[in-house]
């Protein structure tokens, strides 16, 4: 059983020790931060840096606190994330999301390098993949705390502290390589989503796709796999594979794993915040409205857990009128799993192969402070 604490963004109180930014070096002390850092550690920050025209990352007055209680600890801390745009471009992008030395108290620094190419391959005996590319700070990092945003996400269902760290702590040939296992099977077509919009035949290059009688058929020698018809299928018809899918999850538990590997046991502590829960990641050029109001913060030392109750605090919530797709608002009810209903992929996978990884564990207690 593995333990989770928890600030709540419900103020008991309507004063300044109330404060979820106020509280939070009481959640990193009594999460156990003191064993996690030493004196003199470099300390990676982990965090999504956002993108231009989004605005829903991690807000910078929590990173600063998590600062703060790193270097009152004589270690340095510094903030982090690998290439998506390469490095220049993505720290103007942080600058402009207010992640920046002047506004968080720690240098911002790319991981892999200043076009994504700087890192360590490290191996890992997993059953999809045998070795990954780390990016190089994360490796050379002595800890690190992994500040997550959770969130939908469309090839995963959920994105938390696992896709985090399986692929935002990789480098760009690590990011390829995890994504490559979702290739290989044509798309699937789910006719109840389908309104016939006919958007996933036009924008099929190859020639592959075709409406027939308003039924789609996919044309398995011709398609590619681009997955450009997945992309813009405005309702969900078109979906990954299942098989590629499951491919693509377990690839993304075992990079998770090669990246944990880089630090000796107990140096990884994870801050998982259920607010601004949006359908899609913060990758997009866009952020959207919320599907459920702000929960809190979790904090664990367990990454298998803090995703399962991350996952388990957003279904047993009633869903507010949230942002589901394009133009697209609808409440989904509690005890319904939100991410499944909009993604149609089982968030809980990334759970359950994380744990027979030997990851954590999805059996929790959670303690409000
Ligand atoms: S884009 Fe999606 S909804 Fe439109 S026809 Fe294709 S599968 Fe159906
Ligand atoms: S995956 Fe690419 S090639 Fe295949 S049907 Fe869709 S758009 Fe066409």
């Amino acid at each position: 059983m593995s333990t989770i604490y928890m600030i709540d963004f419900i103020l008991k109180e309507l004063k300044a020790e109330a404060s979820p930014v106020n509280k939070l070096r009481k959640l990193l002390r009594t999460t156990g931060i003191e064993d996690v850092i030493e004196k003199g550690d470099y300390v990676a920050v982990k965090m999504h840096l956002g993108s231009r025209g989004g605005f829903r990352i991690i807000r910078p007055p929590f990173v600063r606190e998590v600062v703060e209680e790193v270097k009152s600890l004589g270690a340095y801390p510094f903030i982090t994330d690998t290439c998506r745009p390469p490095s220049l471009e993505y720290l103007e992008i942080a600058n402009i999301e207010g992640i920046n030395p002047l506004s968080v108290g720690a240098p911002v620094i790319i991981a892999d390098g200043l076009r994504g190419n700087d890192f360590r391959t490290v191996s890992v005996n997993g059953e999809v993949i045998k070795e990954i590319e780390v990016a190089s700070a994360i490796a050379e990092a002595d800890s690190m705390i992994v500040l997550t945003h959770v969130k939908g996400h469309r090839m995963t269902g959920f994105g938390g502290a696992i896709k985090n760290v399986g692929m935002g702590c990789v480098s760009k040939k690590g990011k390829r390589r995890v994504h490559e296992k979702l290739g290989g099977e044509p798309p699937m077509w789910i006719e109840e989503k389908c309104d016939k919009c006919k958007a996933c035949v036009k924008t099929c290059d190859h020639g592959a796709i075709s409406m027939i009688g308003g039924v789609i058929e996919i044309d398995t020698e011709k398609c590619v796999k681009c997955y450009r018809c997945v992309w813009i299928c405005p309702n969900r018809a078109l979906v990954w594979s299942p098989i590629g899918i499951d491919r693509f999850i377990k690839a993304l538990i075992e990079a998770t794993a090669a990246v944990l590997s880089t630090f000796e046991r107990n140096k990884v502590m994870f801050l998982n915040f259920v607010c601004d829960v949006t359908f899609a990641c913060d990758c997009p050029p866009w952020s959207t409205n919320p599907i459920i109001p702000d929960r809190g913060i979790l904090a664990s030392r367990d990454i298998v857990a803090i995703d399962k109750a991350s996952l388990d605090l957003i279904d047993k919530c009633e869903g507010i009128p949230g942002q589901i797709g394009p133009g697209k608002i609808r409440s989904i009810p509690k005890g319904i799993s939100k991410f499944l209903e909009i993604h149609g992929i089982d968030p809980y996978l990334q759970v359950k192969y994380a744990e027979d990884l030997g990851l954590g564990n999805s059996k929790y207690e959670l303690y409000k402070l």
